[in-house]
C-alpha cells in the first residue's frame, strides 16, 4: 500500500528506466533507507538527488522549507480577475503545440473548464507538456490572468495533475512551502518526496524528554516534521519550526556542556587557597579603583580558582575595559598559593607590554619571567631551569610557552590573551601540554572581541562567560566623524592641534587582502606623505609587518616613550597595545573594514583622560559599508556593536565568529533565534545538571541525537 495522492513516479515523467526490483514502499522507509532504493524513484532521480546532497530518507526530511507561499486563493474561473496571480482548478479539453514566429519560443496552451466558464491556459518553453497533458484530466493551476493579442490567457506558473476527482494538491493550493532547489532538483520533486515519506515522518523518534516537552508546550517530532513540511495552516507551520528551532538549538548546547563536563572530570586542578596577603597587597598597590565590573569579575574567577574543577572561563571585555588587570589578580593568585601562573600573548609586542606591566604592578609581590623569542640562547636557558625548578612565579610570554623545552613544574593558571588570534588547534596544544598525570590548570581565555552573547554561547559554549561591561570611570567615549576627502585638509588642522598640545596619533592605512608588501608599500609611502605634508612639524613613524621583530619593537618603543607623535600602520595594528596619550585614531579607506576591526582600532585611543578622536576617512560606501560606519558613529559599546554585526552579516561573518567555528545550523538562525537560543541554554544546563553524564536511559534518544547531530562539528570545534 502507499499513500494516496502519490505521483506514479517521480521526476516528471521523462525517463523510462525501469527501477531495479524489488523496492521499498514508502511506507517502511527508515531514516537511514537510501532514496535510491524507494519506489518510484528513478535512477536518474536518485543520482540527481545524491548530487544535490540528499542520500537518506532521513537528508530529504532534514531538507527544510525556505519559506512558504500562500496559495490559498483558489477561484472559479468566472471569478478570475484580470493581473491578479490566483489559483483554479479545472478539465484539461484540447491540448496544442505551438511555436511563436518571432522569437521562436515553444508555448503549450491547454483549455481549462470548470463549472463556471472556460480559460486557455499558456506555459512557455516546456513542450514536453503536451506528451504529458491529455483530454479529461484534472488540473489545478497557479498563475495570472493576462490580457494577450485581443483575448485573455493565463500563464501558469506552475501546474499540477490531480490524480483524483478532488484530491490533494501540492504545488499549487493551500499553504506551498517552498525548497532550496537546483536546476537539477525541483522544489516540486522534494515536495513530492516528502509528502511521500510521511510515514517515515509519523515514525520519527523525539529527542526531547517526555517531561520537558510536555512542561514547555511543544509539539512532538513527529508533528512538527509534518507540520513544517506540510503545514495546514501557517501558524501550524510557526510553532513546529519554532520547536525545531528549539531542538537543534538544544542538542548544541548539550553537546557543549557534555563535552565541558567531560573534560573538567579528566584532571583536577590545584585549588588555590582563599586570597590572603600578597593578592590583598596587589590590589591595595594599584594605582587605581577597580570598577565594580571588574571587581565582579574577581569574585567570579576566584570561586573558579579555589575549586579542583579546572577553569574554563572566557573573560570578554571590550577594548579598554581592563582586563590585564584582573588576569594579573589571577596570576599572583596563583603565585601566592606556591605555584606557577602564565600568560600568553599573540605578539611579542604584547608580550613585552604585559611583563612591563606585571613587573610595575606586582614585581615585588611576584617574579616575572618574559619567554618570547627576542631572549638569547643563555637568558632562555636560565628562564626555563627558573621555570622548571618550580618557584612561584608569572611567566610571560608567546608561542613560545609552546616549545617542548618549556617545563612548568607547577602550573596553576593559564591565561591567555586575544585567544582569537590563536588557532585553535595553537590553543589546545598548550592546555594538553600544561595537562599531565591526571592534572590541569586552570585557563583563562581573554578575548576583547565582544561578540554578542547568542554566538558566546555557540563559539563558546564549553566555557564559562565573564564579561566586563563598560569602561574605568573617568573615560569618555571617543569621538568619531566620517570625514568625507573634501574635508581632508580641515581634519588634518585638527590633529595638528592635538599634536601641539602633546597628543599623539595612529594612522591606519586601508585593509588590502593582496598581499603583506603591498600593505607595508602603501604605510611607508603614507608615512613620507604625512611626514613631508601635514605633518611636516612632527616626527611619523611607521610599523608594518614587514618589519624585523626588534625593528617593530624599536618604533613601538618610540611611539609609547613619546618621541614619535604621528604612528602610520598598515592594518595589522597590534590589538591590544597601550599607550594612554595618543588621542586620535585615523583610518584611511575606513569603509574596507569590518565593524570589528573598526571597533578595535578606535579602541586604540580614549585610554587616557584626554577626550579623543577617531577620523574615518572614507570614500565611496555601499550600503553595507554605509550601515557599518553608521553604526560606528552612532555607538562606543562594542557589545552592541556586535549586535549590530550580526543583523548586517549574519552570524557566518560576525566579529572572529568564521575563526573561531561556528557549527553548521540547519533551522536556526543566531540572529533571529536570540531568545530560543537562551532558553536551550537553560533547558541543556538543567538536563546536565540532573544526568551529568546523560547515561539515565529518559536520556537515552537525546543523547543519541546529540552525537548524531553535532557528533563531528563539535568533535572538531571542541578538539580542547
Ligand atoms: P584591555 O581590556 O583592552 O586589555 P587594558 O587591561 O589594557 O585593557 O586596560 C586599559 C588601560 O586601562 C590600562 O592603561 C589600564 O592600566 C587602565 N585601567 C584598567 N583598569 C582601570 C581602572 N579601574 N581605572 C582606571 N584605569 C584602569
Ligand atoms: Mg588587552
Amino acid at each position: 500500500m502507499t499513500e494516496p495522492g502519490l505521483p506514479r513516479r517521480f521526476g516528471g515523467g521523462r525517463y523510462h528506466e525501469r527501477p531495479p526490483t524489488p523496492r521499498l514502499f514508502f511506507d517502511a522507509a527508515t531514516l537511514a533507507t537510501p532514496l535510491a532504493e524507494l519506489e518510484h524513484v528513478t535512477k536518474p532521480v536518485s543520482r540527481r538527488l545524491a548530487a544535490f546532497g540528499l542520500e537518506t530518507v532521513g537528508d530529504l526530511i532534514d531538507h527544510f522549507p525556505r519559506r512558504y507561499e500562500d496559495f490559498r486563493d483558489r477561484k472559479r474561473i468566472r471569478d478570475l480577475k484580470l493581473g491578479e496571480e490566483a489559483t483554479v482548478r479545472g478539465t484539461v479539453g484540447r491540448v496544442v503545440g505551438d511555436r511563436t514566429a518571432r522569437r521562436r519560443v515553444d508555448i503549450v496552451r491547454v483549455v481549462l473548464t470548470d463549472e463556471t466558464g472556460a480559460i486557455e491556459a499558456v506555459w512557455f518553453n516546456q513542450r514536453y507538456l503536451v506528451k504529458v497533458l491529455a483530454e479529461g484530466m484534472r488540473l489545478s493551476v497557479r498563475g495570472t490572468y493576462r490580457p494577450q493579442g485581443g483575448r485573455s490567457t493565463f500563464v501558469v506558473k506552475s501546474h499540477e495533475i490531480l490524480e483524483e476527482e478532488e484530491g490533494d494538491s501540492v504545488h499549487t493550493e493551500g499553504i506551498v512551502p517552498v525548497y532550496p532547489a537546483s536546476e537539477q532538483v525541483s522544489a516540486r520533486l522534494l515536495r513530492g518526496l516528502l509528502r511521500a515519506v510521511r510515514p517515515a515522518m509519523r515514525r520519527l523518534p523525539d529527542p526531547l524528554p517526555a517531561a520537558l516537552r510536555e512542561r514547555e508546550g511543544l509539539p512532538t517530532r513527529a508533528d512538527a516534521t509534518l507540520a513544517v513540511h506540510l503545514p495546514s495552516d501557517l501558524d501550524a507551520a510557526r510553532v513546529a519550526h519554532a520547536r525545531l528551532v528549539l531542538e537543534e538549538l538544544l542538542l548544541m548546547q548539550v553537546g557543549l556542556l557534555l563535552h565541558k563536563g567531560e573534560q573538567q572530570r579528566r584532571a583536577a586542578a590545584p585549588a588555590l587557597a582563599t586570597p590572603s596577603d600578597l593578592s590583598r597587597a596587589f590590589l591595595d598597590g594599584l594605582p587605581f579603583e577597580l570598577t565594580v565590573h571588574q571587581l565582579q569579575a574577581l569574585d567570579e574567577l576566584d570561586a573558579d580558582l579555589t575549586r579542583t574543577v579546572p577553569m574554563r572561563r572566557l573573560l570578554q571585555g571590550d577594548v579598554g575595559s581592563g582586563k590585564t588587570v584582573v588576569a594579573l589578580y589571577c596570576l599572583v593568585r596563583a603565585a601566592e598559593a606556591g605555584f606557577q601562573g602564565a600568560l600568553m600573548a599573540p605578539t611579542e609586542t604584547l608580550a613585552m607590554q604585559h611583563a612591563e606591566t606585571a613587573t610595575r604592578l606586582a614585581g615585588v609581590l611576584a617574579p616575572a619571567e618574559l619567554l618570547t623569542a627576542a631572549l638569547t640562547a643563555r637568558e632562555r636557558r636560565a628562564a626555563l631551569e627558573r621555570i622548571a625548578s618550580g618557584a612561584p612565579c608569572l611567566v610571560i610570554g608567546t608561542h613560545a610557552l609552546l616549545q617542548e623545552d618549556v617545563e612548568f613544574a607547577r602550573l596553576a593558571l593559564l591565561v591567555v590573551d586575544e585567544q582569537h588570534r590563536f588557532g585553535v588547534e595553537q590553543r589546545d596544544a598548550l592546555v594538553r601540554r600544561a595537562e599531565h598525570g591526571g592534572r590541569a590548570p586552570h585557563v583563562l581565555h581573554m578575548t576583547a572581541t565582544p561578540i554578542p552573547r547568542t554566538l558566546a554561547l555557540t563559539v563558546y559554549g564549553d566555557l564559562d562567560v565573564t564579561t566586563i561591561a563598560g569602561s574605568p570611570a573617568g573615560r569618555q567615549p571617543v569621538v568619531t566623524r566620517l570625514v568625507d576627502e573634501d574635508q581632508r585638509e580641515v581634519g588634518y588642522e585638527f590633529v595638528r592641534k592635538q599634536v601641539t598640545r602633546g597628543r599623539q596619533v595612529y594612522v591606519v592605512c586601508p585593509a588590502i587582502d593582496e598581499s603583506e608588501s603591498i600593505s607595508a608599500a602603501t604605510a611607508l609611502a603614507e608615512a613620507e606623505r604625512l611626514q613631508a605634508g601635514p605633518f611636516r612639524d612632527s616626527r611619523v613613524a611607521v610599523v608594518h609587518g614587514q618589519l624585523k621583530s626588534a625593528d617593530r619593537d624599536a618604533v613601538m618603543h618610540a611611539f609609547k616613550a613619546g618621541d614619535v607623535q604621528v604612528l602610520v600602520s598598515t592594518s595589522l595594528i597590534e590589538v591590544g597595545i597601550d599607550v594612554p596619550n595618543a588621542s586620535v585614531m585615523i583610518v584611511e579607506g575606513a569603509e574596507r573594514f569590518g565593524l570589528a576591526q573598526l571597533h578595535q582600532l578606535r579602541g586604540r585611543v580614549g585610554r587616557g583622560t584626554a577626550k579623543s578622536y577617531c577620523l574615518l576617512f572614507s570614500q565611496a560606501q555601499t550600503g553595507a559599508s554605509q550601515a557599518r560606519l553608521e553604526a560606528l558613529l552612532e555607538t562606543n559599546d562594542g557589545f552592541e556593536l556586535a549586535d549590530r554585526d550580526l543583523e548586517i552579516r549574519g552570524e557566518g561573518q560576525v566579529m572572529g565568529a568564521r575563526q573561531a567555528g561556528v557549527p553548521d545550523l540547519k533551522l536556526a538562525r543566531l540572529a533571529r533565534d536570540r531568545a530560543a537560543l537562551l532558553r536551550a541554554r537553560e533547558l541543556a544546563a538543567e538536563i546536565i545538571a540532573l544526568d551529568p553524564g546523560l547515561g539515565d536511559p529518559v536520556n537515552a534518544p537525546l543523547r543519541a541525537a546529540v552525537d548524531g547531530a553535532f557528533g563531528h562539528e563539535l568533535a572538531w570545534l571542541l578538539k580542547a
